[in-house]
């Protein structure tokens, strides 16, 4: 958490509400947590905001002063959160970085994250290509059907490490990937060899699906994710699996969906999703 659906959520919600706004502050209360580009901080005062970008699972602010850009990358980690000024009520000791900006709607924008696994990088383009080249592999709402064969194609292991590898497909976690499988019927440790083209390609459109609608839907608050203007988003409702241990299938056939603690806990229905099958 947060996953792609979360941070595609807050990039689209900042894009509305502050881009063309300018930064008359930045303000840093933890030097660690800005990974790269510190000494960077003063530049930005008096840039302007001029695009906002989701890859995988961080979210990309580009700016620009006198013709020259520069970014910050956030990335939200397991706790991470971009808040506006008018939700910043909760824990504020947790905001470890606060931007702020005239011209615009919001007065504010701030980095809260209690756990510190994310990070901040400030970057200028040739430093952003290298980010973006270095850690993310398709995104998984852009990259065509017969480009995800061919990714998937080139790959050996369990099919749920592999939805869940930054590098390989960029964005999915541990929630989406258990709710794309169960809808797949697809078994979170079939080796990712044994799948068929015609799965695969089915796997690409109910990947799509899932997150699209997850998208539609807010997101998903599960523990503590919150939009930048303070709403949970609404998916969680909508979850067949995950979190669901113990409980019926929910496709009615018979089965009791199972919990396996691996990496990260897998949800899945043995009989649903059998290693077997080959329907
Ligand atoms: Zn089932």
């Amino acid at each position: 958490m947060p996953e792609l659906p979360e941070a595609e959520v807050a990039a689209r919600q900042i894009r509305s509400r502050l881009l063309g706004a300018q930064v008359t502050d930045v303000w840093v209360g933890r030097e660690d947590i800005v990974r790269e580009g510190y000494s960077t901080v003063p530049w930005y005062r008096g840039a302007g905001l001029q695009s906002v970008e989701r890859f995988g699972k961080s979210i990309v602010l580009g700016f620009t002063n006198d013709q020259v850009c520069r970014y910050v990358v956030a990335e939200l980690g397991m706790t991470g959160l971009l808040l506006f000024q008018s939700v910043q009520t909760k824990s504020p000791q947790h905001i470890h970085v606060r931007l702020l900006f005239e011209g615009s709607s919001e007065p504010e924008l701030c980095y809260w994250n209690p756990r510190r696994f994310g990070r901040l990088s400030l970057l200028d383009k040739t430093g952003l290509e290298r980010y973006l080249a270095r850690r993310f592999g398709v995104d998984p709402l852009l990259v065509s059907q017969p480009d995800f064969v061919r990714v998937l194609g080139e790959r050996h292991g369990r099919l749920k490490s592999l939805l869940m590898h930054q590098q390989v497909i960029a964005g999915i976690g541990n929630i989406y990937a258990n709710e794309i499988l169960f809808r797949a019927g697809l078994h979170p440790n079939m080796q990712v060899g044994r799948l068929s083209v015609g799965k695969t390609e089915r796997l690409h459109r109910i990947m799509r699906a899932v997150l699209e609608e997850a998208i539609a839907c807010g997101g998903s608050s599960v523990r503590d994710f919150f939009a930048p203007d303070g709403t949970e988003g609404q998916y969680k409702r909508r979850h067949l699996v995950y979190g669901k241990g113990g409980q019926p299938c929910p496709n009615h056939c018979g089965g009791v969906i199972r919990r396996v603690q691996a990496e990260r806990s897998a949800y899945f229905c043995p009989r649903c999703q059998s290693l077997r099958s080959t329907k």
